[in-house]
């Protein structure tokens, strides 16, 4: 069985914390290793190593910066299927699936390369008599990242690749459920040509999340994970001064208007909902039929398909989804659906009960689809993070959209409709940050920002695209007047152009 620990100061290192936590092969349930907890004297280590590597990373100029990311995009690209498929094995997504997770990683990768055009300030050339006035964005010195089990290559390097084009040192702290992607990542970095501790990698639970936010040489927190972690995350870090972007959980909507391409919209709402076992983020985990007729169209289509979704082992390249991360995760998402039947839901379609013939202790789970989901049950109003579909019928458009807008979380959305113009008002009203018109999963390209409204984000700047750059940087503004020029003698009023 490997062990796992921690990746500081250009090299792997032992934990010595005495704390381990297990890595599961989802597919047979067994632990397929033992993941090093960090301590604070661990992750002590890791910042003193951040701050030491700053100054020289940051005063490196910010083409040869981008070439890292370059030289990193070639190395990733050529190691791009082994890592497909270490990914999956401890997640348990489709191999697949486990490449896109990958690709939207590098194509952040890809856009933070263009540092040098995204880091260039602002010059007002005689601003006032003899006066110019430049601004610039200069990096913050460390930063830390904590993700989430889902997307374990594509949100650390979401997060690492604009904080490191920027000049910063980066800490990583992924999640400690699938770690060996995140850890490899950080030695590829190196490889690339990054230098020694620029990008650190801490493997942990609480405790090394305590002490990145309690550590005064941390200026900066990003964290993807569920809502009340996010929460508590953004309060501790901006309560110590520290600069945080806090993203959430999240219950994507998917309106399906009587007008709607009904079998394009039956095929969005399986692959949207039970991809990846249905553990995404932007994932649609609630249709929303208007009107009698089109809930009928859609739940004739979506039955049949629901009970003949192929759930396979992770390397299968016909499964259409693998099992569950954990043990842990697979009993909460099926007392959700237990709890979804308390609540007077109907169950059409029930696969609590499969079993992987010969995998019988993996964590695998069939999809379930329920009709007559109502918005006081609590499986409306809590995200499940399975492969479990509710169906909640609205007889308007109105009631539709008010659903979107009123649920506490506010990542996702998506309309299926022929209508450009009720596409427009529900891209106009609905109270989300992301939304789809005829695409059910509307995750925006690197060069676009990401985030959620409502309790699905903390913080008020976005992923990727230009806010990341904003993040990762503050910005200096300098007015300038040099000898030679105007001379105005003391003044006591405060400065005008005027
Ligand atoms: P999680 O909140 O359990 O864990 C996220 C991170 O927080 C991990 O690194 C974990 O070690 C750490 N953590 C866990 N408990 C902690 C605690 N008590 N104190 C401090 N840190 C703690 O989330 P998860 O199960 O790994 O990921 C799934 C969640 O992430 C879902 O809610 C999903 O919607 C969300 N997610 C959101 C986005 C987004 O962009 N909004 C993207 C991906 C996933």
């Amino acid at each position: 069985m490997s062990s796992l620990a921690h990746f500081i100061d250009g090299r792997r290192v032992a934990g010595n914390s005495g704390r381990v936590g297990d890595v599961f092969d989802p597919a047979t349930g067994a632990v397929a290793a033992r993941v090093a907890l960090a301590s604070r004297t661990e992750v002590r280590d890791a910042v003193e190593s951040a701050k030491r590597a700053q100054p020289a990373w940051a005063s490196v100029n910010p083409q040869r910066r981008a070439r890292v990311l370059i030289k990193f995009l070639e190395l990733v690209g050529r190691e791009q299927e082994q890592l497909a498929e270490l990914l999956s094995s401890e997640h348990g997504k489709t191999v697949a699936d486990a490449r896109g997770d990958i690709q939207r990683g590098l194509e952040v990768v890809e856009f933070c390369a263009g540092a040098p055009h995204l880091l260039k300030g602002g010059y007002t050339d005689a601003a006032g008599p003899g006066i110019d006035l430049y601004s610039m964005r200069q990096p913050l010195g460390v930063a830390a990242g904590i993700t989430p089990f889902n997307f374990p290559a594509m949100i650390p390097m979401w997060m690492f690749a604009p904080a490191i084009a920027c000049g910063n040192a980066f800490i990583l702290k992924p999640s400690e459920r699938d770690p060996s992607v995140p850890l490899r990542l950080a030695e590829l970095m190196m490889e690339a040509g990054l230098p020694a501790g620029a990008l650190n990698v801490v493997n942990g639970d609480r405790e090394a999340v305590d002490a990145l936010l309690d550590d005064a040489d941390v200026k900066a927190v990003a964290f993807v994970g569920s809502s009340q972690i996010a929460e508590y995350v953004y309060a501790r870090a901006c309560a110590a001064g520290k600069r945080a972007q806090c993203f959430g959980a999240a219950k994507n909507h998917m309106v399906v208007m009587p007008d709607a391409d009904m079998d394009g919209a039956a095929d969005a709402l399986i692959g949207a909902g039970y991809g990846s076992a249905g553990e995404r983020c932007m994932a649609i985990s609630v249709a929303v039929p208007v009107g009698e007729e089109a809930a009928q169209a859609l739940l004739t289509r979506l039955v049949p398909r629901v009970e003949s979704l192929k759930i396979g082992l992770p390397a299968d390249a016909s499964a259409d989804l693998g099992p569950l991360v954990t043990k842990a995760h697979l009993d909460r998402v099926k007392d959700y659906v237990a709890l979804g039947v308390d609540e007077g839901a109907k169950l059409v379609v029930d696969g609590r009960d499969f079993k992987m013939q010969g995998y019988e202790d993996g964590f695998f789970m069939g999809g379930c689809l329920f009709d007559e989901v109502t918005p006081r049950m609590r499986i409306y109003r809590e995200e499940i993070f399975g492969p479990v579909l509710s169906v909640v019928r609205a007889r308007n458009y109105e009631d539709a959209l008010s659903l979107v807008s009123e649920h506490e979380y506010g990542n996702g959305a998506a309309i299926f409709t022929r209508d450009g113009g009720a596409a427009r008002d529900f891209a106009s009203r609905a109270q989300v940050g992301m939304i789809g018109v005829n695409v059910p999963i509307p995750t925006p390209l690197a060069y676009y920002t990401f985030g959620g409204w409502k309790r699905s984000a903390f913080g008020d700047l976005n992923q990727h695209g230009e806010d990341a750059f904003r993040f990762y940087t503050k910005t200096k503004t300098v007015t300038s007047r040099w000898p030679g020029g105007v001379r105005e003698g003391a003044s006591f009023v405060m400065p005008t152009m005027s």
